[in-house]
């Protein structure tokens, strides 16, 4: 669903089109209904930024570093607004296309992939439901931002069919593992950054640097089989149950954009170690919202039903945190690399951003229109989340970003 409204003068996100008329991809951004080809407008010599010029990915771009990425944004946000001279103006004309008139592809080649478990909340509710009885949270969690490596070749845009992963599963009453389907797929609504333009190896980076290493956001799915991961998961984390496929929006907002919706860090306790602490505050304020459709629901006409609405904001770890201790052992960044926040969850029903913790591992079914129920995913399911910050009259959106489960 197309909102104009998500994307006025103020966010002007970056993605990689195609279209009937010129399948060769190439950047642009979006604007209200409609998007403005970049490398068209780069060849009108309009724009100056050698880096958008027949390119495929944004990477070359992102290379750049900020004063480039600043530089373009208000010469766009110029040539769109009323100060455009006659030629700009036709210029930008010829470079505007209907925004449902274009395919949208990965907006980067994804380099590294890492997935954070930034939130105190989703952590804490997850711990409640695998281990009852027990302190939920592991006793590392309020010092060190916890991740893991993931696949970035598995990294897809939104609309990419999922296909179920088999693998191999454990019932606890079993006396043997099996391998087949997963039977219990699952969603974790989360956010992603992505990095810019590069570091060097053998040098971390300071949690106040995010401005110089940081591009924008995107909305992430961390698809994950929790069946295949209950088995796999000790001693070294998640493994198969997650490389199968992780889809982002196709829009880069960025920080740029999303600076007016910053927000206060929530309090810590204890104090992070020096290099986790920054002087400005990072969190920001997303509203999201995640929707599920079956295939049924979808044929009876019945529209996605909202099953959790949550906000970034409350991350126990900020992208400051996660940008300067991921580098911290000198491990360096490259344009393109993807950083997962770690699924969103509130503590309250209805907040969680994942099936398991929304159905309590499968045991209280969401209720869907048309009578149908739902624990876990089933094939012909449709998952989508949507992205919006919002304050006052001022309006950022990230749109939406759906996946389709097929068998
Ligand atoms: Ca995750």
């Amino acid at each position: 669903m197309i909102d104009p409204s998500d994307y006025g003068i103020d966010n002007l996100p970056f993605g990689i089109i195609s279209d009937e008329g010129h399948a060769l991809k190439r950047p642009a951004v979006a604007f209200e209904d409609k998007v403005v080809d970049l490398d068209a407008l780069v060849h009108s010599g309009r724009l100056d930024a050698e880096s958008l010029l027949g390119a495929a990915t944004l990477n070359d771009f992102l290379a750049e570093g900020p004063a480039v990425w600043r530089a373009v944004r208000a010469r766009l946000r110029h040539l769109l607004s009323a100060a455009a001279n006659d030629d700009e103006r036709g210029a930008v004309a010829k470079a505007m296309l209907p925004r449902d008139a274009v395919t949208m592809h990965l907006p980067i080649a994804v380099g590294d992939y890492v997935d954070f478990y930034s939130s105190l909340e989703h952590a804490t509710n997850v711990g409640r439901i695998l281990r009852p009885g027990a302190e939920p949270l592991p006793p590392n969690y309020r010092h060190v931002p916890i991740g893991y490596h993931g696949r970035s070749g598995t990294v897809v845009v939104s609309g990419t069919p999922v296909r179920r992963p088999h693998g191999q599963v454990k019932a606890a009453d079993a006396a043997a593992p099996s391998f087949g389907p997963t039977a219990m797929l699952d969603v974790e609504l989360e956010m992603g950054w992505i990095a810019g333009p590069g570091s060097v190896h053998g040098e971390p980076i300071p949690a106040d640097a995010v401005r110089e290493h940081v591009f924008g956001y995107v909305l992430l799915n961390d698809w994950s089989a929790r069946d295949i991961q209950a088995w796999e998961y000790q001693p070294l984390g998640p493994f198969l149950a997650k490389s199968f496929a992780t889809s982002i929006s196709p829009w880069i907002v960025t920080l740029d954009a999303l600076d007016p919706f910053r927000a206060a860090e929530p309090q810590r306790d204890p104090e992070p170690l020096p290099y986790l602490q920054s002087r400005e505050s990072w969190a920001y304020d997303v509203e999201l919202q995640m929707l599920l459709q079956t295939e049924r629901m979808r044929t009876h006409g019945h529209p996605p039903l909202t099953v959790a609405r949550t906000n970034l904001r409350g991350m126990y770890w900020t992208l400051a945190q996660q940008l300067a201790h991921v580098t911290s052992n000198g491990a360096h960044l490259r344009p393109g690399d993807l950083f997962g926040t770690g699924t969103i969850s509130g503590a309250d029903p209805g907040t969680e951003g994942s099936l398991l913790e929304l159905t309590r591992r499968g045991a209280n079914r969401i209720a869907l229109p048309g009578g149908e129920t739902r624990g876990f995913l089933e094939d012909g399911d449709t998952v989508v989340i949507r992205g919006r910050a919002v304050r006052g009259a001022a309006r950022v959106g990230f749109g939406e970003l759906s996946g389709t489960v097929v068998g």
